[in-house]
């Protein structure tokens, strides 16, 4: 069997063993401990943000941020629909309810008419939602002006989903930093990983102190445990934050490979007729944590399934786009705003778009493989 080419594997920088072996010798294991202080810090720097929380995941962050602002049963929270699961579980944990907002054709983020609509019937039934949480999808930072605009009109905050988009820009501020509150993931696939984890960040250094309580079971001052409010075990571990420390290092080298990886793509590929690349807004810096195009099965003689299931079967690892969390069975109960009355974007995405091999590891001569048996199945340009 060929040596499997995976869609965004960890890619270590060779400096993690040096946070791990100090933690080890100091016999800090457990918890928290210096690195978890220090990867807060740095995070902060590398972003711009007041204040930051690394929490045990990205998935706990979004939630740690739902409980900041006080959502609970009933309330209602906008979400982006074109997006991995994660980004709405935490309202359900509050058994709030998420409604969906289609993505724009241009960055693929959400959808500012959409939102718009979407505030307008909430008027209208009296019943504004509590936050709107704001995707950034695939290295690519959502179009925060219009949002942000229609967001404070009504009053209420954001929560940036900036999972996907560490070391993407948005007109110079970095991305993770536009909302209330942001959230990064250092999940194995991510652009930088500590083999788990995530950080919450906000401007506002009162609400991450709040946060850190809530994620360490809400212990009050006292020398028993003492508890007054439900809280969480959603802290990093000391060792996983010195992997992210020196994962964190190198940021702007993985941002510049990804880019690279894409490029070569996109050198190969965009002169066939049908293949459309995730466009690259010109309000900001895209990572291109993963490399995203659209198929045209008309155009092209091919469908993205099909590529998927050619690719396979060189032991290539590639992925149909974000199924729409409006479109999931968990989902099919909640509210749902396309782009347009009649045209809903994401559903277009799901269907004809496909997510290629993207790591910063991957190879010129993998990247070669790869660009052989996907060409080999597109119509040649004309
Ligand atoms: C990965 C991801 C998350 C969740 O992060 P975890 O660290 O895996 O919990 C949330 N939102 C988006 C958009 C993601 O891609």
């Amino acid at each position: 069997m060929k040596q499997r080419i995976f869609l965004s594997p960890p890619h270590m920088s060779g400096n993690e063993q040096t946070y791990i072996n100090e933690a080890f010798e100091t016999n800090w294991i457990a918890p928290l401990g210096p690195n978890v202080d220090a990867f807060e810090k740095e995070m902060c720097g590398v972003t711009g943000a007041g204040a930051a929380l690394a929490t045990s995941s990205g998935t706990a962050a979004i939630h740690l941020a739902l409980k900041l602002l006080n959502i609970q049963q009933g309330d209602t929270v906008f979400c982006s629909s074109l997006t991995f699961i994660a980004s709405a579980n935490p309202v359900l944990y509050e058994k709030a309810e998420p409604v969906f907002i289609d993505s724009e054709p241009d960055s693929w983020n959400m959808s500012p008419l959409a939102l718009q609509r979407a505030f307008q019937d909430a008027i209208r039934e009296r019943k504004l939602p509590k936050a709107v949480i704001v995707v950034n999808l695939y290295g690519q930072s959502a179009d925060y002006d219009p949002i942000l605009e229609i967001c404070s009109h009504y009053n209420v905050p954001v929560i940036e989903d900036a999972a996907e988009s560490l070391g993407a820009h948005y007109k110079h501020k970095k991305s993770g930093t536009l909302g209330t509150f942001g959230i990064f993931s250092f999940n194995g696939n991510k652009i930088i990983t500590s083999s788990g984890g995530g950080m919450l960040v906000s401007n506002d250094p009162e609400r991450i102190e709040r946060a850190k309580f809530l994620a360490t079971q809400a212990r009050d001052q006292a020398v028993h445990y003492e508890h007054s409010v439900l809280g969480f075990n959603y802290r990093l571990s000391n060792i996983l934050a010195g992997v992210g420390r020196a994962q964190l290092e190198l940021l702007s080298d993985r941002v510049n490979a990804r880019r690279e990886r894409f490029q070569c793509y996109y050198e190969a590929l965009h002169r066939f007729d049908g293949i459309d690349f995730m466009p690259e807004a010109d309000y900001g810096l895209h990572t291109r944590w993963l490399t995203t195009l659209t198929l045209n099965p008309d155009q092209t003689g091919v469908s993205s399934a099909e590529v998927i299931s050619a690719l396979a079967n060189e032991n290539i690892e590639s992925r149909p786009v974000w199924k729409p969390l409006h479109l999931q069975p968990l989902f099919k109960r909640n509210k749902y705003y396309p782009h347009e009355e009649q045209v809903s974007v994401s559903d277009e995405l799901f269907l004809n778009g496909l997510c290629l091999p993207s790591g910063s590891n991957l190879t010129l001569e993998q990247q070669e493989i790869i660009l052989n048996t996907f060409s080999k199945l597109v119509k040649q340009p004309v």
